[in-house]
């Protein structure tokens, strides 16, 4: 690594400079002046990510008084309630992502990951990320990074870790006023022997986009003269492991893909397609009230999908059943699927949905802190929150819990814990969404929750008086999924929460709760370059199918 200091003053095309080159051969800056960053009076926000927590507090900022800067490895915003619709040809892949770069905005923008934080300096420790393949830490590429960080450089270095030499980007420190963490989840495997290797997760457009592919790739696959009957059965098993809300959307648009648009593709293989959805709960869909979990299953089991609760996956390997070891990655074939209750089953795809672990920034990034300069804590105390001792350098504190995500105070500001359990609250270091756990109550991880904290956060910034405004309290509006065949649910919030007197139903389910799932993914879409596009994409697909190609 190649160790380099980003000046925010600079445009951000020059932002890398490299120590050893003269400071004046860096100084291209005619366009320096337009830049929002050139304002030092401006207090610098850096935001982490540019997800539901990032891009909506960036976009929602007052650039009066904040020049915000999104660091993100992804330069585009993902509208992920959609992402399922385009892994099943439903909506192109840019129908639901809004770039970052956007000079209205007034947003600067560096494509890198955060690697460190020095609470002290004020600076954060950043990866470019500009040509690395698969920007999102996932399961694989956290593997990916071990396996090249256990081999060593030598010229006889596998193609991996030749690859890996220029993916890796050069490092550089960015200064901050207030850094706010919204850096998501990452996919939890819990350790499942081979799921790590050889699943497919579905967090990001790349996901979205391998999904696709190897669907149509099985499909290819068992049409080849040379394949078996019982190898063409199993490249059409798809299997999704995880029954919660994206498992189960996966699975609808899945099904509705393969038997309304593959099958007419593939008449040859008529009844062997098969989706079979995966989980250790007895139910599906655990956050509906049991009457819509039962109907979705009941409707999902009529549409042919097969569901297998109370099912624990033991394994994931490549190759078919019974095939003896060594097990290399082979796509030309199936994979493995173990379960304790049924053995062995052939797959063709497995994708991985069972929920959220931390990514590494979030576990190591704040593990030991020693030293706090002390205007950056208002408050150490006991777990009582008694003021003891500010800006104590001696004490080292951690972030707690170890693997979970960061804790936050009702304001959003990180908190920091020691062993003898006080607590130190950082009033320059907030952090939001799925990798926040605010402690007088964690909403879900969902993108209703990230949005409002990220817009609670913006609307008390921009007053400025932090101090003196209630808590973030999150507001339930309700739940959907889509639950295939133009069908879904709708849960709709418990009377104590929407007040005696609504008029609402509890819940809503069928074919009008799908037409309300529609209308509401349109108009909470971002641009309307967006919303046009996705309901002329919905009309279309009605009359031409969706899109079956595969690239
Ligand atoms: P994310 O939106 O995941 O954004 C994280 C960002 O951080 C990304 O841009 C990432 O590239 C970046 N990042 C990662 N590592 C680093 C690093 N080291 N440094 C800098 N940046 C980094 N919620 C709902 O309410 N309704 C739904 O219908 C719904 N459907 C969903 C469907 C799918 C398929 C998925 C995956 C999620 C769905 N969710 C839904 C959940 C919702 O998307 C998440 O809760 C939400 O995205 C969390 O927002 P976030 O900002 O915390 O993280």
């Amino acid at each position: 690594f190649e160790r380099t200091t980003f000046n925010p003053l600079m445009n951000t095309e020059f932002c890398v400079v490299m120590q050893a080159r003269p400071l004046r051969a860096m100084l291209p800056l005619r366009r320096q002046a337009r830049s929002p960053q050139s304002d030092t009076k401006k207090e610098r926000v850096v935001i982490l990510g540019s997800g539901w927590g990032g891009y909506t507090l960036s976009r929602r900022l007052s650039k009066k008084n904040y020049a915000p800067l999104i660091i993100s490895p992804r330069s585009y915003f993902v509208f992920t309630p959609l992402l399922t619709n385009t892994a099943s040809g439903s909506l192109d892949f840019s129908n639901i992502v809004e770039p970052v770069r956007d000079p209205r905005a007034k947003v600067d923008f560096i494509q890198a990951a955060a690697r460190a934080v020095n609470l002290k300096k004020k600076t954060l420790l950043c990866e470019a990320t500009v040509v690395k393949s698969g920007v999102t830490e996932s399961p694989r590429t956290a593997e990916k990074e071990r396996r090249t960080e256990e081999g060593p450089e030598t010229t006889n270095m596998k193609p991996m870790q030749a690859q890996r030499q220029w993916e890796q980007g050069e490092t550089f420190e960015v200064p901050y006023d207030k850094l706010v963490i919204a850096v998501g989840a990452v996919s939890q495997t819990f350790g499942t022997p081979g799921v790590r290797e050889n699943a497919m997760f579905f967090k990001d457009i790349g996901d979205a986009k391998r999904v696709k592919r190897r669907v149509r790739e099985c499909f290819e696959l068992a049409v080849l003269p040379l394949t078996t009957p019982e190898m063409r059965k199993w490249l059409l098993n798809f299997a999704i492991v995880g029954a919660g809300p994206t498992g189960i959307e996966l699975a609808a648009s899945l099904r509705d893909f393969i038997y309304s648009d593959m099958m007419a593709l593939y008449p040859s293989l008529d009844e062997l397609p098969k989706i079979t959805l995966y989980d250790v709960a007895p139910n599906v869909l655990s956050m509906f009230d049991e009457s819509l979990s039962r109907y979705a299953m009941e409707t999902m089991k009529r549409e042919g999908i097969d569901i297998k609760t109370s099912h624990h996956v033991k394994s994931l390997r490549w190759g078919p059943p019974g095939a003896p070891p060594p097990y290399h990655i082979d796509p030309k074939r199936c994979l493995t699927l173990t379960t304790e209750e049924n053995g062995e089953m052939g797959v063709g795809m497995c994708v991985w949905a069972t929920g959220n672990a931390m990514p590494k920034f979030i576990t190591e990034s704040l593990d030991l802190v020693e030293e706090f300069p002390t205007d950056s804590v208002y408050s150490i105390g006991s777990s009582s929150k008694e003021p003891e001792n500010s800006g104590n350098a001696s004490w080292k504190f951690k972030k707690a819990p170890k693997k979970g995500p960061l804790l936050v105070d009702g304001h959003l500001h990180v908190q920091l814990q020691n062993e003898k359990g006080q607590t130190a609250v950082l009033q320059d270091v907030f952090a939001l969404g799925d990798n926040a756990m605010p402690e007088n109550g964690a909403p879900p991880a969902t993108a209703q929750a990230t949005y409002q904290e990220s817009k609670w956060l913006a609307d008390r910034l921009n007053k400025g008086d932090m101090a003196h405004t209630p808590p973030f309290s999150f507001r339930n509006l309700g739940t959907m999924a889509y639950i295939g065949d133009e069908r879904a649910l709708m849960q709709i919030p418990h009377k104590g929460d929407r007040g005696s007197n609504s008029f609402l139903p509890e819940g809503i389910k069928g074919r009008t709760a799908s037409l309300i799932w529609k209308m509401a993914y349109i108009s909470m879409s971002i641009s309307w370059r967006n919303k046009l596009r996705v309901a002329f994409r919905w009309i279309l697909n009605r009359f031409f199918g969706r899109d079956v190609s595969r690239f």
